[in-house]
């Protein structure tokens, strides 16, 4: 019995104890826990030790001059094998705003963007990417823009210095993507982009979504603008997305149409089309039982038949799996877990 009380009283004096020091703590530094950074600058990066150096002194030299030390630079090291960490590892031991948040592997740029949206505390969000290729000094601009009530204002590489290639491929992706989703942009796929803080928070960035991330923004209701946004040559290192970039995007777009527009009303998309198919299927045969009754011809005779029943197969699959799928994979994409190895 004894001891119990004394333990009691032991445990009782140590929360005092704490108490007072968060007390202490909260009074002896109460701004520095509390205040958000102005601006935070997200940048997915993987092996581009020789740029970093560089991004690192001219980005402090700007954020400087417009937040006046209110700012944050979150590397996200995408797994890099090269010595990328260290190099900002030299940033952070220089200037403690610049921090990373290092994967243990390779998951992809959309994954170390949703990390680093994940982290951002600033009431604004800039990223860009890692290789010099896009120019800090545009950022003053993008916030400008945004300043006039947008949610998101994206760059476009008005004058791009990529391989001719990938250019003319590029054009065509940003022209598809601008048809189908309704907004006129020229350039979905900048690196270089400014989102309100809200924003960032509200988009589920997953698989290769990077390339989408004005229309996912746009489909949650957030307004998207776009202003030209100087654009250099890729100084060290290479591209890391090969030309399948082109294939997997297009994919992605039917993805990003059907769960910004249709993921609430599923059937609107797949039961348009199957819907479509089982009735040209269904008229089809029609058509061939009434030449069949009147004694025309033999159903052995005409190819046409086996047509209308594929419609009409495709048609009811179309309208019954397709849909569950992707509702699926949405559903599920919020609880994948990345494996961090460190954060400074
Ligand atoms: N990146 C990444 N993870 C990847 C591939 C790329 O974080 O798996 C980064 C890369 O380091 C760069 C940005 O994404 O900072 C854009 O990549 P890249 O310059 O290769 O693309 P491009 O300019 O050719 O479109
Ligand atoms: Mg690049």
């Amino acid at each position: 019995m004894e001891r119990n009380k004394s333990n009691i009283g032991k445990e009782g004096k140590t929360e005092n104890r704490k108490e007072n020091e968060t007390k202490r703590t909260r009074t002896n530094f109460p701004k520095k826990v509390a205040k958000a950074p102005l601006l935070s600058v997200v940048i997915p990066l993987y092996n581009e030790e020789k740029s970093i150096p560089e991004l690192g002194s001219n980005l402090e030299v700007v954020l400087e001059r417009i937040s006046r030390g209110s700012y944050e630079v979150i590397f996200v090291d995408d797994g890099s094998t090269d010595n990328s960490r260290n190099e900002i590892r030299k940033l952070n031991q220089k200037n403690p705003r610049f921090h990373c948040i290092s994967f243990r592997r390779n998951y992809g740029k959309s994954a170390a963007l949703s990390v680093g949206f994940k982290a951002a505390k600033g009431k604004y969000v800039i990223t860009m990417d890692a290789d010099l290729q896009d120019d800090p000094e545009e950022i003053p601009n993008l916030l400008k823009k945004l300043n006039e009530g947008y949610d998101l204002v994206s760059g476009w590489k008005r004058q791009r210095f990529d391989p001719i290639t990938k250019v003319i491929a590029s054009r065509i992706f940003n022209f598809v993507t601008s048809i189908v989703s309704g907004i006129r942009l020229h350039d979905f796929n900048c690196g270089l982009k400014a989102y309100r803080n809200a924003v960032v928070k509200r988009l589920d960035v997953y698989g290769e979504m990077h390339r989408y991330l004005p229309v996912l923004a746009y489909w949650d209701g957030f307004s998207v603008t776009e202003i030209p946004v100087k654009h250099h040559p890729r100084k060290f290192g290479k591209t890391k997305f090969g030309a399948g970039r082109f294939l997997k995007g297009f994919l992605d777009l039917l993805t990003v149409i059907v769960v910004t527009r249709f993921m609430q009303r599923p059937l609107h998309f797949f039961g348009g089309i199957g819907t479509l198919m089982l009735l040209l299927g269904f008229f089809i045969n029609l058509y061939l039982i009434i030449e069949w009754l009147m004694g025309k011809t033999y159903l052995s005779n005409r190819p046409l038949l086996l047509f209308g029943i594929l419609l009409i197969i495709f048609g009811a699959q179309i309208i019954s799996i397709g849909l569950l799928g992707e509702m699926n994979v949405k559903t599920i994409s919020e609880r994948i877990k990345y494996n961090i190895k460190e954060r400074f």
